[in-house]
């Protein structure tokens, strides 16, 4: 099914078409309707979320995150990764899957909730670490609803690499990421969930500590 126009009434457009890449205005999506259908929340979550990876750092070369491809080929999902990049001299942040041709270019995304930049200048990092977690650490992470900017740019400027999900910040960070993740878990009332926040905050504690051995 082709999402575009599909999901606001009157028939506005979402989409503007250019040879081989859609350009979609993150405004379109911050006010779906109660009843939008799923898969326009879920493309809105995927944009919000690739904005979130570009912003998360500074603009630069394009680079590898941790974000899934949103595709199911054949009803396996696509095991790319989503490629950002945003340029120091132009507006739009241009994205594509490093596996499949999926790719866009997303405009109007300045000042929304997803926009991580902030006025003031990045903390300086403290002896800073890489850390490597399994992708379901990094996915869980994604879902953290209480996070600070400065935790949020952590999460988002995760890098995938082929043997996992590197993480990059000093101690102080990271404890605070820890803080989050354990205090979420702790008011989790969705068992599994729970669950799942308590793995990644053992796999990550782990992670943590062997990295400063
Ligand atoms: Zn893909």
């Amino acid at each position: 099914m082709s999402l575009r126009g599909a999901f606001f009434p009157g028939g506005r457009r979402n989409w503007i078409q250019f040879p081989g890449v859609y350009v979609s205005d993150l405004r379109r999506f911050l006010d779906l309707p109660e009843d939008a259908p799923a898969p326009a929340r879920n493309l809105a979550d995927h944009f919000g979320n690739i904005v979130r990876a570009a912003t998360a750092g500074g603009p630069g070369p394009a680079w590898v995150s941790a974000l899934p491809c949103r595709r199911r080929p054949g009803r396996s999902r696509c095991p790319g990764r989503i490629v950002v990049l945003r340029s120091e001299l132009r507006a739009q942040i241009e994205w594509g899957c490093d596996s499949c041709d999926d790719e866009g270019v997303i405009s109007g995304w300045e000042g929304t909730q997803f926009d991580l930049r902030t006025p003031r200048p990045i903390r300086h990092l403290g002896a800073a670490g890489e850390v490597l977690v399994p992708d379901e650490v990094a996915a869980a992470l994604r879902t953290l609803t209480l996070l600070d900017l400065d935790c949020q740019r952590l999460v988002y400027r995760a890098t995938a690499l082929d043997e996992g999900v590197a993480l990059l910040a000093d101690q102080e960070q990271f404890d605070e990421l820890l803080g989050h993740l354990a205090a979420e878990a702790n008011h989790e009332p969705n068992r599994r969930r729970q669950q799942r926040l308590d793995r990644s905050l053992a796999v990550l504690s782990s992670a943590l500590r062997e990295a400063g051995a």
